[in-house]
């Protein structure tokens, strides 16, 4: 393996991390689906599978203008963000609705790890000068943050909050459910809210 020596041989290495992270994706996200429930999840989730596709074939793109044979390196980091993904779907989930909420965190942490995977690639490109590549790259990148975008308005309207507390029927658990339904509410609307008032602005 050739010594990371310079600015070019580190963005070729980068770009190898990635592409084996993209690869890995399309195995993943069809997996996704198949434990997601609601359309809106599995229809934003079958829309970034075929971006993905995309992404996969751009990065071949990127590795052919800097004059290197497109080839992967294992992503650690998304091999563990998956691991953890295919963990938490497999538990067992009163409300199917609770599952899709947790599937979208999952999905959420593989998109916010590519955001920066790609922003440090796209920065390391410009320094170079080279701004195909780096134009190329900002395609995807893109692509990844506006997929992170739907995954939080999505979060907002799939978990059926409501739903979930008339399943607590018990009638002398009805005053500490209704407290607990309440706080689990606030919880799960939080980071949605914050980032769609931000994104209003
Ligand atoms: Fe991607
Ligand atoms: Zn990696
Ligand atoms: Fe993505």
């Amino acid at each position: 393996m050739a010594k990371i020596d310079s600015l070019d041989t580190l963005l070729v290495e980068q770009l190898r991390d990635i592409y084996d992270a993209e690869r890995r994706l399309t195995k993943a996200i069809p997996k996704m689906v198949k434990a997601a429930t609601s359309e809106d999840l599995c229809s934003a989730l079958n829309n970034h599978l075929a971006e993905t596709e995309e992404q996969v074939t751009r990065l071949e793109r990127a590795f052919e203008m800097l004059g290197e044979v497109p080839s992967a390196k294992a992503c650690a980091g998304m091999k563990g963000i998956i691991e953890e993904g295919d963990e938490h779907a497999g538990e067992d989930y009163e409300e199917d609705s609770l599952r899709d909420a947790v599937i979208i965190g999952s999905a959420q942490r593989v998109e916010h790890y590519e955001i920066a995977a790609y922003g440090t690639a796209i920065a390391h490109a410009r320094m170079l000068g080279r701004d195909d590549v780096a134009d190329l790259l900002d395609q995807s990148l893109t692509e990844e943050k506006a997929a992170d975008e739907t995954l939080s308005e999505i979060a907002e309207t799939c978990v059926n909050v409501d739903a979930m507390s008339e399943s607590e029927s018990d009638d002398e658990e009805q005053a500490q459910s209704s407290q607990r339904t309440s706080s689990r509410g606030r919880a799960a609307g939080n980071g949605a809210r914050a980032r769609s008032s931000r994104s209003r602005k």
